[in-house]
């Protein structure tokens, strides 16, 4: 079994046509079909095409407009971000399983460091494998995966295997793997250095390793030469910063007159709960302990928590509990200037929310408020004691 650092630590695991992906497991009559996630209005953008998409030469970010010349067939579908959260939470679990070392790009990729991790899983090739099946098993999206010495290398790996491919690029053959590769795939390479550099007569990566950086110096700026000659090199020492998750979630809110009267005060927490627990359900987390703050008029600040064994990311669960703490406040009448509600205590939630998704638990009330407000606004949806309020507060 390894027992140091191997050359090749750093992997790159990035979903496949992600959005379209997430659709067709919520349809499956959609599999095979050119499935095209996008705006769908006259200005719509294209934000996630299937693989037989692109074969009509659809892509991210091309106007839909273009995109239905394009493909007349496709299946256009309304982007559903519930959706790709709660699976994004998921390969964030899946990946967090391997190693702590991970540092999420965007919903769909990130990169981990497995440096330390293969006494327990093997070498960074065996761990890719095992990430790849059990992402495809708990999140039933394929990945590829890229394996390589550096960050830069690994994602250009990733991007050589899709879809569903792996593909490790050994330390003594970066130089080789890049060399073909067009110099647009740099970070860095943007349409003005592309310019530069195509003046050059500079087209792949391997003309511009053989580039001296003086030249381009005199062309780009001394940084910049340096930072693409480095990455022409394969060199890339910009390491992996783990994604840190939250320790808390918390919402307060501060009243532009004191409040005296219980009810109110009440209902104002229960408002908190709902937002504090809607945050929790978002980032796909679930909280054991819940923490009430109450500021008085005279500043004085009392904060009770409790600790429950079982977590929730339930805004009735949170309130409960809170309305618990807040009856058991020492005195009587208080003017309070400030409430807050704080979840703590956070546990991942990912799994869950899938099994929910996919409706092994249907009929989730809070959850179905998550869909009307992602839709509609917030505010849309409330607790009826809240809509109570919002009457009450009507001009007759
Ligand atoms: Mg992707």
């Amino acid at each position: 079994m390894p027992d140091e650092r191997p050359p090749e630590p750093i992997l790159h695991a990035d979903l496949d046509a992600f959005y379209a992906s997430v659709e067709m497991l919520k349809d499956p009559s959609l599999a095979g079909k050119p499935v095209i996630v996008g705006g769908v209005g006259g200005r719509g953008v294209v934000s996630s095409a299937s693989y037989e998409a692109r074969g009509f030469g659809v892509r991210s970010a091309m106007p839909t407009v273009r995109a239905r010349r394009l493909c007349p067939d496709g299946v256009f579908v309304p982007p559903d971000f519930e959706a790709y959260q709660a699976h994004s939470n998921r390969f964030r679990e899946v990946l967090l399983a391997h190693t702590p070392f991970v540092e999420p790009i965007s919903l769909d990729e990130a990169f981990l460091d497995v440096g330390g991790a293969t006494m327990l899983f093997g070498e960074p090739r065996a761990i890719a494998a095992r990430i790849r099946a059990e992402v495809e098993r708990e999140v039933g999206v394929t990945c590829s995966v890229g394996v390589a010495p550096t960050k830069f290398v690994a994602k250009l790996a990733s991007d050589h295997c899709k879809p569903n491919g792996m593909l490790v690029v050994p330390a003594e053959g970066v130089l080789g793997f890049l060399e073909p590769l067009p110099v647009g795939r740099l970070w860095g390479v943007g349409e003005k250095t592309g310019e530069v550099l195509s003046r050059l007569a500079v087209r792949t990566i391997g003309d511009l390793a053989a580039t001296p950086e003086p030249i381009l110096a005199r062309l780009l700026g001394e940084q910049h030469a340096r930072h693409l000659t480095q990455l022409a090199h394969g060199v890339d020492d910009r390491h992996v910063v783990p994604y840190e998750p939250p320790k808390s979630v918390g919402h307060v809110e501060t009243f532009e007159v004191d409040l005296d009267d219980d009810e109110i005060l009440l209902r104002e927490l229960l408002a908190l709960s709902g937002k504090v627990a809607s945050r929790l359900r978002a980032d796909g987390y679930r909280a054991r302990t819940v923490t009430m703050k109450v500021r008085l008029a005279t500043f004085t600040t009392l904060t009770r928590s409790k600790t429950s064994t079982d977590p929730t990311d339930v805004g009735a669960d949170l309130y409960h509990t809170v309305a618990e703490l807040y009856r058991a406040l020492p005195g009587e009448r208080r003017r309070v200037r400030l409430l807050g509600v704080q979840a703590s205590g956070l546990v991942s939630a990912g799994a869950e929310q899938l099994a929910l998704l996919r409706g092994e638990r249907w009929g989730d009330v809070e959850r179905a408020v998550d869909r009307i407000e992602h839709r509609f606004g917030r505010g849309a949806a409330m607790p009826a004691s809240l809509l109570d309020r919002s009457r009450r507060d009507r001009p007759i």
